[in-house]
C-alpha cells in the first residue's frame, strides 16, 4: 500500500462526507464506514456487509484503514493497561487504559515526544519528534479498546498522554469530533478532557470548536517556580494564563476548569504554596487534581510526604475548593502520570 493513499481515519465524519462527494462516493457512506471502523471496530472492508462489493474493493485497494500496530502491552497489578503502539514510520506511542469500577478511562498521546520540556515529565525529557496524525490519535482508541473485556465499555478519553494537545490542535479537534459522533465512538461531551500545559492562545479555539472539558497543568502558584517546572510559563506567565481562563465564556460551575497540580517534595508542596494557589483560582469555577509526583530516572524531583499532601489538600478544601488526590495508577509498569516515554522511535524497516 502506498503512503499517498488517503486514510479513512484521518477524517472526521463531516469531512469524510465532503471527500467522498469529491471522489464520486455517496456522502452517507461516511456514516456507514464510521460505524464499521469505530462503533464495531472492523477494519477489513471485506466484512462490511452493507457496502456494495465494488465499493468494498475500492476501500480495500485505495484507502488506508489502520495506522498503529501493537508493539507491546503491559498490565499493572491494579488493572491499568499500558499499550506501546507502532506507527508506520516506526515511531512508538504510548496509551494507558485505566479501569475504575464502571468507568474505563483511556489516556491518549498527541505527539511523538513533546517540545515543552517540563522538567519533571519523562516525555519532556525525550524531546520532540513530530505531531500525530488524526488516524494515529484515533487508532490508539481502536487498539486499546481491544483490551477491554466484552462486558466493558470505553467511557472516558483524556488527552493526557505524550505531547501537548494544543500544539497539534487541528488534528486533536478532528479526532474529538470522531469520538463524539453518534455513528462513531458516541462518547458524551463531558466524557472527553483535553489537557494543556498552558498554550494560552489556543485555549479559546479548542473550547469554541468542540465541547470538551479543559484541564490545565498548573504545578506551581508562582512564576518563579512555574518557569522552572513548566518552561512555557516564560512565554505565557500565570497572569496571562489566568486572564485568558477567566475570559472563557464556556467555563461555568457546571463546566469547571480542571487544574492538575503535581506535588513535588520541597518544591511546590508547602502551606504557603497552597494558600497562593487558593488566591490564584479564587472565583474561577474549577476542580483541583493533586498528583503526587511519580518518580522516574529523568527528573530530580521526589514524591511529597503523605502528611504534606493531606495538609496541602486541607488548605484548599478549607477555602471551599473541590479537590481530588490522584492515586498513582499503573506505576509498576511505568504507566503513571508523567512516566510515558516510549524510547527509540525506530526507523521504519
Ligand atoms: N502536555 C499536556 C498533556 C499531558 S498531561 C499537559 O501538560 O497538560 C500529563 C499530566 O501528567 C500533566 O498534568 C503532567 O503535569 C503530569 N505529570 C507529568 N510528569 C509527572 C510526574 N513525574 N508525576 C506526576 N505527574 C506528572
Amino acid at each position: 500500500m502506498r503512503e499517498a493513499e488517503p486514510h479513512l481515519k484521518d477524517f472526521s465524519i463531516e469531512r469524510l462526507r465532503t471527500r467522498f462527494a469529491a471522489d464520486g462516493i455517496e456522502p452517507w457512506r461516511a456514516e456507514q464506514v464510521a460505524g464499521w471502523l469505530y462503533a464495531r471496530g472492523v477494519e477489513d472492508p471485506a466484512q462490511w456487509t452493507d457496502v456494495s462489493a465494488a465499493l468494498r474493493d475500492r476501500f480495500a485497494n485505495a484507502w488506508q484503514r489502520r495506522a498503529l500496530e501493537w508493539d507491546a502491552v503491559s498490565v499493572s497489578a491494579d488493572g491499568t493497561v499500558k499499550g506501546r503502539l507502532r506507527a508506520r514510520d516506526g515511531a512508538l506511542i504510548e496509551s494507558v487504559m485505566i479501569p475504575e469500577g464502571e468507568r474505563n478511562t483511556l489516556c491518549i498521546s498527541t505527539q511523538v515526544g513533546c517540545p515543552l520540556a517540563c522538567s519533571f515529565c519523562a516525555t519532556g525529557a525525550l524531546g520532540f519528534t513530530r505531531n500525530l496524525g488524526v488516524a494515529e490519535i484515533l487508532d490508539q482508541v481502536c487498539r486499546m479498546r481491544e483490551k477491554l473485556a466484552p462486558e466493558q465499555r470505553l467511557t472516558n478519553v483524556v488527552f493526557m498522554g505524550m505531547g501537548e494537545p494544543l500544539l497539534n490542535l487541528p488534528n486533536v479537534i478532528e479526532a474529538v469530533r470522531v469520538l463524539l459522533h453518534p455513528k462513531a465512538f458516541a462518547l458524551g461531551p463531558r466524557k472527553i478532557t483535553v489537557s494543556t500545559a498552558g498554550v494560552v492562545p489556543k485555549i479559546a479555539t479548542l473550547l469554541q470548536s468542540v465541547p470538551v472539558n479543559l484541564a490545565v497543568s498548573l504545578h506551581a502558584p508562582t512564576d518563579a517556580v512555574r518557569d522552572v517546572l513548566v518552561p512555557i510559563n516564560r512565554r505565557f506567565p500565570l497572569a496571562v494564563l489566568f486572564e485568558a481562563l477567566r475570559a472563557l465564556p464556556e467555563v461555568s460551575v457546571r463546566r469547571p476548569i480542571f487544574f492538575e497540580y503535581t506535588l513535588m517534595q520541597g518544591v511546590n508542596d508547602s502551606l504557603d504554596d497552597a494558600r497562593r494557589l487558593v488566591r490564584l483560582v479564587r472565583g474561577l469555577p474549577s476542580k483541583l487534581n493533586l498528583i503526587p509526583m511519580n518518580a522516574h530516572a529523568d527528573a530530580p524531583y521526589r514524591p511529597p510526604h503523605e502528611a504534606d499532601v493531606a495538609r496541602f489538600a486541607a488548605v484548599l478544601v478549607g477555602a471551599g475548593l473541590t479537590v481530588t488526590v490522584r492515586r498513582p495508577r499503573g506505576a509498576d509498569i511505568d504507566a503513571a502520570c508523567g512516566q510515558l516515554a516510549a524510547r527509540g522511535a525506530r526507523p521504519a524497516a
